[in-house]
């Protein structure tokens, strides 16, 4: 009986694996056609400077609009993309659709602010990944300084000789990057030194609690003082509370990122925010530093 049951628990996994197998290999075939087909689109995310309110930039996210079940975010495909290596493709096109935009509404006369373009592991270690910004630059007349690339710690800690070769290059191009969701990586603080990087982002999951957990307090403000003690800009990612926007303000960090100033939004509603924000910078007796 002891057999019998044995068969049956292996029969079980069999088909629970199975069926993984084959969902995965259905999600491998329609991201493939899904590139082909061109059927991602990109959502954009203020970031907003916390001493004056000004929004400096937007972070591009890629959602993918499939036929069928509508918009899949981007933590149910990347993974996949990365490992077929699809998403050397996909990462062309984000790149290249977040110069575009970012060229347009500068062409539209608005603030000029930057764009936060999510370079993946894969696409880091490609060995034209020099020549393709710097094409997608040209072609799309974006500044190079408007531009910047969020790393993270894991994939410049594989080779971080090599790594610091590829961003020296890049940087010299006048590209900036961004360490996203630092703190949740491996990092030796002897290579962070090293890595020619502008921006700490300090990781949702300790922004989180910053108001109620002592330990997630603490460690946002030694990011913030690591970050400024290396003469970097540092930004919170997640904030979603007036709360944590004080604190965060409080203990000096330049600027932040999340759901109490801005879900991610299609273009269109870019303009929109810029708009307002810039009425609300410049009206003279409006102050967003309620602090003087
Ligand atoms: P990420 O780069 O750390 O992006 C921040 C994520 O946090 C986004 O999720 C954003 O929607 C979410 N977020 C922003 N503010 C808040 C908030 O206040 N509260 C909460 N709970 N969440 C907030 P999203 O768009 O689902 O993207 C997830 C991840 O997918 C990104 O994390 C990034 O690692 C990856 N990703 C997105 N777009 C691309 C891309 O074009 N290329 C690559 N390689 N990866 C991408
Ligand atoms: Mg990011
Ligand atoms: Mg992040
Ligand atoms: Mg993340």
């Amino acid at each position: 009986r002891a057999k019998e049951a044995g068969r049956n628990t292996f029969q079980f996994y069999a088909a629970e694996m199975n069926q993984r197998l084959l969902a995965r290999l259905n999600l491998e075939r329609d991201l493939r056609q899904a590139v082909e087909r061109n059927e991602f689109l990109l959502h954009y995310q203020p970031q907003i400077n916390l001493t004056n309110g000004a929004i400096i930039g937007v972070e591009a996210l890629v959602r993918w609009r499939q036929p069928e079940q509508g918009i899949i975010p981007p933590d149910e495909f990347i993974p996949l993309a990365e490992e077929t290596g699809l998403i050397v493709q996909l990462g062309k096109w984000v790149l290249r659709e977040a110069c575009r935009q970012a060229r347009a509404w500068h062409d539209a006369g608005l603030p000029k602010i930057g764009i936060s373009v999510n370079l993946s592991a894969r696409q880091f270690r490609e060995p034209g990944l020099k020549q393709t910004i710097l094409d997608m630059l040209a072609e799309t007349g974006l500044e190079a300084r408007f531009l910047e690339m969020e790393i993270t710690e894991s994939m410049v800690m594989f080779d971080p000789e090599g790594a610091i070769a590829v961003l020296d290059e890049l940087q010299q191009q006048g590209i900036t990057f961004a360490m996203d969701d630092f703190g949740t990586g491996y990092s030796s603080l002897n290579y962070l030194k090293r890595f020619p990087i502008h921006k700490l982002k300090i990781d949702q999951s300790f922004v989180r609690n910053i108001t109620t957990d002592s330990n997630d307090a603490a460690i946002t403000n030694a990011v913030i003082e690591l970050a400024h003690g290396l003469k970097l800009k540092v930004i919170a990612e997640g904030v979603e509370t007036e709360e944590q926007r004080s604190f965060l303000r409080a203990h000096q960090c330049d600027e932040m990122q999340g759901y109490l100033f801005s879900r991610p939004v299609p273009a269109e509603d870019i303009v929109n925010l810029l708009i307002a924000n810039n009425q609300l910078l410049a009206a003279p007796v409006n102050n967003i530093d309620e602090s003087s």
